[in-house]
């Protein structure tokens, strides 16, 4: 039997606001421990909460770029549960009225966006536990996707989409490393046409994006090879071990949390007006497929080219700053994806401007070097961060244009080798690559080979 994978993601995204959600206290990160707390985000009593107002225009704005519809009116509400990460007993989140409802990224639909306060970070030592306050309060907007992804593949792609578009309207930085995207997921499986949804399985715990993708091939097999065997799997929340490589068992069913929601009553709803609305949109960012769209026009580059330079903002404005100054927008892609891509992981890191790599370009375009010798100064240019002017010369490299140089080296090698002459002129026209070899031998590589080509034949029909 044929199983098939349903999968939906719940992805946490920490803003990017100076302060947190309820309190004055900063979001900066790598604090020491308990360091940036006030008694409301540690839960004091008769403490009151003031709502972040950035924090709901950021999430607005992820609204608007995935197309979301957004509620007009919206609310807050007490989530409450009983651990130590959370001194209040209760979160602060948005149950039946969500800011954000429904919107796409890519082909994945996503059901709402909304709100919360993000908890505290718990450490577990040896024999005892520790909790930082620094993280407690700090905005976090909950994105629920529909179950809509069928592979690990898909979910990495969803994610890598997602990341881009709030990176590109910066809503977050979305620096795993630092925590500021995390993912659960909702897993099951069934057999191929069935429509009822098998026993949802949640994996929490996934620290990367190939994480994720790793524990959901895994958990997408654990749950195929226990249906094959005709097993019966249960909902139940499971945690998932990098190391490892496994997912293991967290809560089953009956521990399932009822979190008893009920409105803030220390919080007014959140009203949106068409005013806000529409200062929020203007500052809606040019989104990846717009940007993609317009590549291929403006720049008339083949859709591959143009989806690869789209890829991360970072590229796509070091790609625009090279073509700007450049007849050539084309050969700037090939550089920029065959070379610098080659060598660089991150754009931002390369040693070659944006200016200068235009400048190489139009060196080769108007003759002065020959293709090859731009790839020596291209290396020069990594290598150095000097312009390829500067380079081309410095080194002398600057390619003999000049038709009565040329002639001369051409007589030369004509003179040099009148067998391949012969050859030539006996019917085998192979023979007159070794001829222009020959030329730019004598010319120490620097002799235009077009010109060369075209001398030599002119040439060699003299008799
Ligand atoms: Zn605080």
């Amino acid at each position: 039997m044929q199983y098939e994978a349903i999968i939906g993601l719940e992805v946490h995204v920490q803003l990017k606001t100076r302060s947190k959600m309820f309190c004055g206290c900063t979001t900066e990160f790598g604090a020491p421990p308990n360091t940036q707390v006030c008694p409301v985000c540690l839960g004091y009593p008769g403490s009151l909460p003031v709502m972040n107002e950035d924090a709901v225009r950021k999430t607005i704005l992820a609204g608007l770029m995935i197309g979301s519809e957004i509620t007009r009116f919206s609310k807050w509400d007490r989530k409450n549960y009983f651990y130590p990460d959370m001194p209040k007993n209760y979160q602060i989140s948005q149950y039946d009225l969500p800011l954000c409802k429904g919107g796409a990224v890519g082909k994945v639909g996503i059901t709402r966006i909304h709100l919360e306060e993000d908890v505290a970070k718990s450490f577990h030592f040896e024999t005892t536990s520790g909790v930082d306050f620094n993280r407690a309060g700090t905005p976090l907007m909950e994105i629920v996707s529909e179950p809509d992804i069928h592979s690990p593949d898909e979910a990495f792609a969803y994610l890598t989409a997602l990341k881009e578009i709030l990176i590109s309207g910066d809503v977050s930085d979305c620096d795993m490393e630092k925590g500021q995207l995390r993912c659960d997921a909702n897993v099951s499986v069934r057999p191929v046409g069935r429509k009822t949804f098998g026993e949802k399985i949640e994996i929490k715990n996934m620290n990367t994006i190939s994480g994720i993708r790793r524990a959901l091939a895994f958990e997408i097999q654990r749950q195929t090879a226990a249906l094959e065997k005709g097993e019966k799997l249960q909902q139940e929340t499971r945690r998932w071990d990098e190391a490892a490589g496994k997912t293991f068992v967290m809560r089953t069913k009956e521990y399932a949390h009822d979190y008893r929601y009920f409105p803030e009553p220390d919080l007014m709803p959140v009203a949106v007006s068409d005013a806000m609305l529409e200062e929020i949109r203007r500052l809606l960012p040019e989104l990846p497929e717009a940007k993609r769209q317009r590549f291929i026009k403006q720049y008339g580059l083949p859709e591959y080219d143009a989806g690869v330079l789209v890829s991360s903002a970072a590229l796509a404005q070091y790609y625009e700053r090279a073509a700007a100054n450049s007849k050539n927008p084309k050969a700037i892609s090939n550089w920029v994806m065959t070379e610098l891509l080659a060598k660089l992981s991150d754009i931002s890191a390369s040693p070659i401007a944006p200016e200068h790599l235009a400048e190489l370009v139009a060196a080769i375009d108007a003759g002065q070097i020959s293709g090859k010798m731009g790839k020596e100064v291209f290396a020069e240019m990594f290598a150095t961060r000097k312009s390829a002017t500067a380079i081309i010369k410095e080194k002398g490299l600057v390619q003999v244009s000049d038709a009565g140089a040329v002639e001369a080296f051409v007589e030369q090698a004509i003179a040099a080798n009148p067998k391949s002459v012969a050859d030539y002129r006996a019917g085998n026209s192979a023979a007159i690559n070794f001829l222009k070899g020959q030329v730019m031998r004598l010319s120490k590589g620097k002799a235009n080979p077009q010109l060369v080509g075209e001398i030599l034949e002119s040439k060699l029909r003299e008799t």
